[in-house]
């Protein structure tokens, strides 16, 4: 039965609305019921509820699948182990289920709480890996005929289809199950570091495969977290060390670090202490120059969930990587008030139309929080952010803590459009995405073969809504 009248609101509370039907079915019957019922609707799915942009919204159905959560393994014949997980199983209880088999998922992103279905939907990922869709080599999903019409379960498995269910953007069917090969536990071994120049901590790739770091903003360094596989490391000494540094993560940078952002943005709310924090004290809270090693999953994830923000992600090609950080440095010192900008950074923005647009915004945010830069493989999807041509792609982050988000939305909106014209750049279909759907369709150039997959799955374009309508060119 379905329940009338629920508010949705995501994780961030931008997303808010009342769809007319909410369902949490049980079996794979009800969910065929349902897209018999709402066969002339719309129907879209919830999941973790973990996505800012407007992919969740739905006026008639919404269904959660949080029932579907079973796990199953099989081995090949190669000694390969395969996971089927349930669409409603959550990123982090795969992982449980699959630790006593000396097994993990191939990615992971910085928090597990997504639900499976829901992280390949917006083309999930994490750092010196691809996004965890690509891993995905078969899909069951509850779909509508191509030629009939009439509901049915199908199977995903290869060529363009597959593409597409690995970045589905919800507008396939109902995703059921998803199929990947889970890979044998690993160990990371993470060392903090500081660096003056972009070109010192991108040298570092070749040895620390799975780094991320930040660009620090007012003061203009980078913090790197230098990340590669080891091998375990034990004994009782090493495993207090270890308890100690994650003990100590989770209460200076997961809670402490964040209540400061928050005092910093909601209470204190003066640009000038927000930029001298960021220039005397930030960069240097972290523990340098000693290596900590632990499970793979455990290294590679933050408490991020903890305290409810709002986020922008931007995906560069790895050719622009340098410009780009030039270009966040020169936008968020405008956004935050000051006169002064680089002649040269002046004169290209004059050329592209995008230097009135910017004075517009001055001083419109001070930005109070590191900007997270992330490598990312390039995907063999039709609409993942880092699907492409075979080069990396480099994701920035931008997070507020701050309410009201106004100044927010509006440097947001501007690097968006500027970094999208500037360097092609694809804002993270999870995360906030101010540009249109013209726009969103110049970054993919295989949207076409993406939009007739999903009509041979959803003729009367039932799994659609006005987001992806625009995206896909429906309108
Ligand atoms: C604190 C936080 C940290 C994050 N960290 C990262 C990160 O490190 N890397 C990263 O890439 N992203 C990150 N994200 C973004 C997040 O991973 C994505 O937005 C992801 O899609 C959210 O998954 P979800 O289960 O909450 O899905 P939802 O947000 O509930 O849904 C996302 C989309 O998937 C569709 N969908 C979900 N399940 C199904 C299904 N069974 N069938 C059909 N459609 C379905 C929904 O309709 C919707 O369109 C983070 C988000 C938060 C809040």
């Amino acid at each position: 039965m379905p329940s009338l009248n629920r508010e949705i609101v995501n994780f961030g509370g931008n997303v808010r609305f009342r769809p007319t039907h909410y369902y949490e079915p049980r079996t794979e019957a009800e969910v065929l019921d349902i897209l018999r019922t709402h066969a002339h609707g719309q129907i879209r799915v919830a999941a973790a509820l973990h996505s800012w942009s407007n992919l969740l919204v739905s006026d008639d159905a919404v269904v959660c699948l949080r029932h579907f959560r079973d796990i199953t393994t099989r081995v090949d014949a190669a000694g390969d182990t395969w996971v089927t997980i349930g669409a409603g199983c959550r990123v982090k209880h795969a992982l449980k289920a699959l630790r006593p088999l000396g097994l993990t998922l191939p990615a992971i992103g910085l928090i597990t709480e997504q639900f499976v279905a829901g992280a390949i939907a917006t083309g999930t990922h994490g750092s010196g890996n691809h996004g965890l869709g690509h891993y995905v080599q078969e899909v069951r999903i509850a779909a509508y005929d191509g030629q009939t019409g009439e509901p049915g379960i199908f199977t995903i498995s290869s060529g363009d289809e597959l593409r597409a269910a690995r970045c589905h953007l919800g507008c396939l069917g109902i995703i059921l199950s998803v199929t990947l090969k889970a890979r044998p536990e690993y160990h990371v071994g993470e060392r903090n570091a500081r660096y003056k120049q972009l070109d010192d901590v991108v040298a570092r790739e070749s040895q620390q495969p799975l780094q991320h770091f930040f660009l620090v903003p007012h003061q203009w360094e980078f913090v790197a977290q230098h990340r590669c596989i080891v091998p375990p490391v034990t004994g009782p000494l090493y495993r207090f060390d270890r308890w100690a540094y994650f003990a100590g993560w989770f209460v200076t940078m997961d809670v402490g670090l964040h209540l400061t952002f928050k005092l910093l943005a909601g209470v204190i709310r003066r640009p000038s202490v927000t930029r001298q924090f960021f220039r005397r004290v930030m960069p240097y809270l972290l523990i340098e120059e000693k290596t900590f090693v632990g499970r793979s999953d455990r290294v590679l994830t933050w408490e991020h969930e903890l305290f409810r923000h709002m986020e922008i992600e931007m995906f560069v090609p790895r050719q622009h990587l340098a410009a780009a950080v030039d270009h966040i440095r020169a936008v968020l010192t405008v956004c935050d008030g000051s006169e002064e900008l680089d002649p040269l950074a002046r004169e290209r923005l004059q050329r592209a139309g995008l230097l009135e647009p910017l004075l517009a915004v001055r001083g419109a945010f001070t930005h109070h929080y590191p900007i997270c830069v992330r490598r990312v493989f390039c995907d063999d999807t039709l609409m993942s952010m880092s699907s492409g041509d075979g080069h990396d792609w480099y994701s920035f982050s931008f997070i507020t803590l701050a309410q009201p988000r106004d100044g927010f939305r509006k440097m947001a909106d501007y690097l968006a459009r500027s970094m999208t014209q500037l360097f092609g750049a694809r804002p993270h279909w999870g995360k906030y995405c101010p540009l249109d759907g013209e726009t969103l369709r110049t970054l993919y150039p295989r949207w076409t073969e993406f939009d007739a997959v999903c009509r041979r799955y959803d003729p009367r374009g039932v799994f659609q809504n006005d987001f992806t309508r625009a995206a896909l060119g429906r309108q």
